[in-house]
């Protein structure tokens, strides 16, 4: 069975399930058309997902425990994060009606509008980082368009995926509005060629992207892709520089540092660099990891032990490299998937694994000596994703949010995705937009309606 749940803390096997056949994954396309082709009304959809809304509120500690045991991020995230998707829901439930609103254009014409209709039936493949928040992101902007979804979940989280199709469907969407199909990534191939399908969105690594949007270009299927980052956090002597060491741990430990806007090069600058890196150090040794469903724990196991592996591989390139470990630097013996979190300064610029994304908790350190400096090196990566700058002067923000290339780029606060703003990248970093109103019109025909 390829489809396996095994708790990350301990490498138990918690379930294991086959994939699909071929009749049941032919049952499910055909209810998912359906459901589309029967259509839904605004009203009803706004009541369902509040009613989504509220039960996640009412089952939260339960889903989050199925996070956590199922891909390792501590309880108390798993928490928040099923919080977040409650807010999620209800800025849907209030807005989307308004996002949907035709626009009406002036011309000489009698009237000339863009009206925005569903595209239909809409693959979504995810990944297991946020088993929860990544589908929720997608779901709840596209069901409220009156768009249908299939939630192809990564592998090593199907109780959640299953959880989330219970969810919408006791929340009161129709059958067929939201399906998981339990396959494994070999058979999506399959499914996106299947004309029942309009479109597909992937987050998760490049190679699964490119690999997706080969096809969906070759099919003319509309596609979103949000892949990997390599997010730079930049700072500056102006900076609060307490807050930015604090927030510097953090943004790089989110989600045990598995997460695409964490921030991965630290790029500080030579006037504040010493002081910026002993106290660095200094809050790595303090990271407490172990149990992710004990609350004292900052940093659980990562999420498989390829990550694990990976991330070894990582650091050894790092070490060859001439990178200096600062802190950690280790595989952690015994049962699960656990590692030192690590910091490693002089990694030469040029070394291929300083341009690449890291996923777990490892921080690369980097003295820039001015603000060129600084936008050079955030910018000497294939990706795009977001950056983070700690600088309170306001002719260097001016300049970081015009010259970093990335998809969003956020002053004194780490990287973080929000339902009211747009969410997405450039470059290797994937294309579209998740969230607010340009979000949800990525799988939305703008129609042009012109009357004589
Ligand atoms: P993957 O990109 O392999 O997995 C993400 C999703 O894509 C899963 O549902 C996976 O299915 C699916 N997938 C993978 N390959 C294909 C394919 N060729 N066609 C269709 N679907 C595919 O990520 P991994 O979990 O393997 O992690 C590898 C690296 O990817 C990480 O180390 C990290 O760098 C990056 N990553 C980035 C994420 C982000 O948030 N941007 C999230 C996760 C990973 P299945 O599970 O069945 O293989």
């Amino acid at each position: 069975m390829a489809i396996e749940s095994r708790n990350p803390a301990t490498g138990q096997l918690l379930r294991a399930y086959d994939a699909l056949t071929p009749d049941a994954l032919e049952q499910r396309l055909a209810l998912a058309q359906q459901a589309f082709r029967n259509g839904t009304r605004m009203e009803d959809r706004i009541f369902w997902m509040r009613r989504l809304a509220s039960l996640l509120d009412q089952d939260r500690d339960e889903i989050a425990a199925l996070m956590t045991s199922e891909m390792g991020k501590t309880l108390a995230a798993a928490q928040a994060e099923v919080e977040k998707c409650a807010v999620c829901c209800r800025f849907y439930a209030e807005h989307a009606e308004s996002f949907l609103a035709p626009e009406m254009i002036e011309t000489e014409r009698s009237a000339s509008f863009v009206r925005w209709d569903p595209l239909g039936v809409v693959l979504a493949i995810m990944p297991w980082n946020f088993p929860l928040w990544q589908v929720f992101r997608f779901l709840t902007p596209a069901l409220m368009a009156g768009n249908v979804g299939l939630l192809k979940h990564a592998s090593n989280v199907p109780q959640c995926a299953i959880a989330i199709e219970a969810l919408v469907r006791r929340a009161g969407f129709p059958r067929g509005c939201f399906q998981t199909l339990l396959v494994e990534a070999r058979h999506v191939e399959t499914i996106l060629a299947d004309d029942r399908v309009a479109a597909v969105t992937v987050t998760g690594s490049e190679a699964a992207g490119r690999a997706v949007a080969a096809q969906a270009g070759w099919l003319i299927k509309k596609t979103v892709l949000e892949l990997g980052g390599s997010d730079a956090f930049i700072v500056m002597p102006s900076a609060d520089l307490e807050a930015a060491v604090t927030n510097a741990v953090k943004a790089r430990m989110i989600n045990n540092g598995q997460s695409c806007i964490a921030a991965k090069r630290f790029l500080v600058h030579e006037k504040i660099y010493a002081e910026f890196q002993s106290r660095f150090i200094a809050e790595f040794e303090k990271l407490n990891v172990g149990d992710p469903m004990k609350p004292t724990t900052d940093i659980g196991p990562l999420a498989t032990p390829k990550l694990v592996d990976d991330l070894e591989a990582q650091i050894e390139a790092c070490k060859t490299a001439g990178g200096r470990i600062l802190s950690g630097g280790e595989r952690m013996v015994g049962n699960g998937n656990y590692f030192e979190p690590t910091l490693i300064a002089e990694v030469p610029r040029t070394a291929a694994v300083a341009k690449e994304e890291t996923f777990g908790p490892l921080a690369l350190l980097f003295r820039v000596k001015d603000l060129d400096d600084a936008i050079a090196l955030a910018n000497d990566t294939p990706f795009g994703l977001g950056a983070s700058c700690w600088t309170n002067d306001p002719r260097e923000q001016d300049a970081f949010a015009q010259r970093l290339e990335a998809g969003s780029v956020f002053f004194n606060a780490p990287v973080a995705s929000d339902p009211r703003l747009p969410f997405g990248g450039v470059k290797k970093s994937g294309y579209g937009r998740e969230l607010a109103a340009a979000g949800m019109r990525e799988f939305l025909n703008a129609k042009t309606v012109v009357k004589a």
